[in-house]
């Protein structure tokens, strides 16, 4: 066990997580800060970002993740490439268990885990995982390059994805469960624009077809209950995310989503010293910017709870 009581230490590694970091540390609170098992969170798996302030060309996500990990390095951000798995919050020496089984303690804890894409739950989406099955258009699309693919999800996320994927693949075969796209304008705008992307209203994936990989999709009109087979050789799937707050059910308060519930304006939970920042405790904007914004918030709550106490 680590004996030192740590003055903060910081879950996650996205926007939130970062930001908190950068602030911590120049704060002068040495913060620990653990990535998870996905270094960056969910910008690393985005392409272009558009709508970051201060990047006037746009940035590729992992390169903005990649500067944001440096600034948090740069004020002396102590960053652990570990996953934590349990914690105990019924002390004010807030503990944090590691995979490895290393347990720390902090006065101050900032949870920004984030968010995780969700799946439909059928059987043949997780059998075939990774043959032809993925919830990343920008990691996988490369290699349906020229071939036709279906998506399923109708927000901003599948317009993007769509988006993308239209770009470098043949066809896109868009599966759009209701009459209507939840998307923004602009982003719906773009996808009728795309002259190979087709939507297919009121369908829902009945089937992701094949045996050792993707070879189609059966979807079913809603409408009509009618079935028909599309032949595809990938199917992204991109209809929303869920917040990566399991380890702390039963001591944080949250949402029946599992979405942290912060006192509103700020970033306290119900367990004093723990805070909450980012897309763990935000289903309504879920930007970058808002992420790193809330992040910024924890930093500075964490930073009066540590001043208040006399800890630093
Ligand atoms: P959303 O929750 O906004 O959308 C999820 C979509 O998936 C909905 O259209 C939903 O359908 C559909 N869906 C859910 N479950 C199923 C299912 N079982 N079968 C078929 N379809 C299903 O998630 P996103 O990830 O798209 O976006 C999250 C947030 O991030 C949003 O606020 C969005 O605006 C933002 N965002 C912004 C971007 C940008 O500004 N560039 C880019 C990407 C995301 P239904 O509509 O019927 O519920």
């Amino acid at each position: 066990m680590d004996k030192v009581i740590h003055n903060c230490i910081i879950i996650g590694s996205g926007p939130s997580g970062y930001t908190a970091a950068i602030y911590a540390a120049r704060a002068g609170m040495n913060p620990v800060l653990f990535t998870g098992q996905e270094p960056g969170g969910q910008l690393m798996i985005t392409t272009d970002v558009e709508n970051y302030p201060g990047y006037p060309d746009g940035v590729m996500g992992p390169q903005m993740m990649e500067d944001f990990r440096k600034q948090a390095e740069r004020f002396g951000t102590d960053i652990r490439y570990e996953l934590i798995t349990k914690v105990d919050f019924s002390e004010h020496k807030h503990k944090i268990y590691t995979e490895s089984g290393e347990e720390l303690m902090a006065h101050a804890v900032i949870i920004s885990t984030g968010a995780s894409a969700k799946w439909l739950g059928l059987e043949s989406e997780q059998r075939l995982m990774n043959k032809g099955v993925s919830a990343c258009a920008v990691c996988d699309g490369f290699f349906f390059r020229g071939l036709e693919v279906a998506i399923v999800g109708a927000g901003d996320t599948a317009a993007e994805e769509a988006i993308y994927l239209s770009k470098i693949c043949k066809k896109v075969h868009m599966l759009v469960r209701r009459d209507e796209m939840r998307a923004s304008k602009i982003m719906q705008e773009r996808v009728n624009n795309a002259p190979n992307i087709q939507i297919y209203w009121n369908s829902e994936t009945d089937e992701v077809l094949g045996t050792e990989e993707v070879t189609g999709v059966r979807i079913r009109n809603t409408k009509t209950n009618e079935l028909s087979e599309i032949a595809v050789s990938a199917f992204f799937v991109a209809i929303g995310h869920k917040p990566n707050t399991d380890i702390f059910k039963g001591w944080i308060k949250m949402d029946a989503s599992g979405y942290i519930e912060a006192v509103p304006g700020r970033t306290h939970t119900n367990i004093e010293g723990v805070f909450a920042a980012g897309d763990a405790q935000d289903n309504r904007y879920r930007q970058a910017v808002t992420a790193a914004g809330t992040g910024c918030m924890a930093a500075l709550d964490a930073e009066r709870y540590l001043v208040e106490r006399e800890i630093i």
